[in-house]
């Protein structure tokens, strides 16, 4: 892998050569700006790789009055890219925790699915990932994460099954009681 990130012009070029391996003139009127738009979406889509899971769990708040069951965040929406394809995958995210103690505020949650969805993933890691997060920086008694996703890559080639759903679970410390498992599912289902 090269040390040195590419200059915009070598991306530019790379992209100018992918458009004629499909079959594209790249210099016809539609396409010509067509290289930059795609790196400047690219600086969206992939804004995860900036981003920093420590940083968006670091504020926590203590005084809760002794709250001490479930939070959940339901129904986040999610946009992310299959690594395999290159294509997008979106959906739903299901995110709870038991707090130990501390609680953080529900915007950050939905933070932490953009920051592990904006980059290349494949549902099942990312699904880990965010679980893995929220155990390591803010320490709750467990927690669950469910996501649920339309594959690009299922829908458009392969075995184009459109409107197949993809759903992947990561359940860790008291979330892995039958009787906690059943409530984050029960609750997700509203
Ligand atoms: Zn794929």
């Amino acid at each position: 892998m090269d040390r040195l990130p590419p200059t915009p012009e070598e991306v530019r070029a790379a992209l100018h050569v992918m458009l004629r391996a499909i079959g594209e003139d790249p210099d016809r009127e539609g396409l010509v700006d067509t290289p930059d738009r795609v790196i400047r979406s690219w600086t969206e889509i992939f804004a995860g790789y900036g981003q920093d899971p420590a940083a968006i769990l670091a504020t926590t708040f203590g005084d809760v009055e002794g709250y001490s069951e479930m939070i959940l965040l339901r129904d986040i929406p999610f946009s992310s890219m299959c690594e395999h394809h290159m294509m997008p995958f979106n959906g739903l995210a299901h995110v709870a925790y038991l707090p130990a103690e501390r609680v953080v505020g529900l915007s950050k949650l939905a933070r932490l699915v953009d920051c592990y969805s904006r980059r290349l993933q494949i549902q099942e890691r990312m699904t880990r990932e965010v679980a893995k997060a929220i155990m390591l920086h803010l320490h709750p008694l467990g927690c669950g994460v469910v996501l649920e996703a339309r594959h690009g890559c299922m829908t458009c080639r392969g075995v184009k099954k459109e409107g197949a759903i993809m759903v992947t679970s990561a359940l860790e410390g008291d979330f892995q009681n039958p009787a906690t498992r059943a409530e984050f599912m029960a609750l997700i289902r509203g």
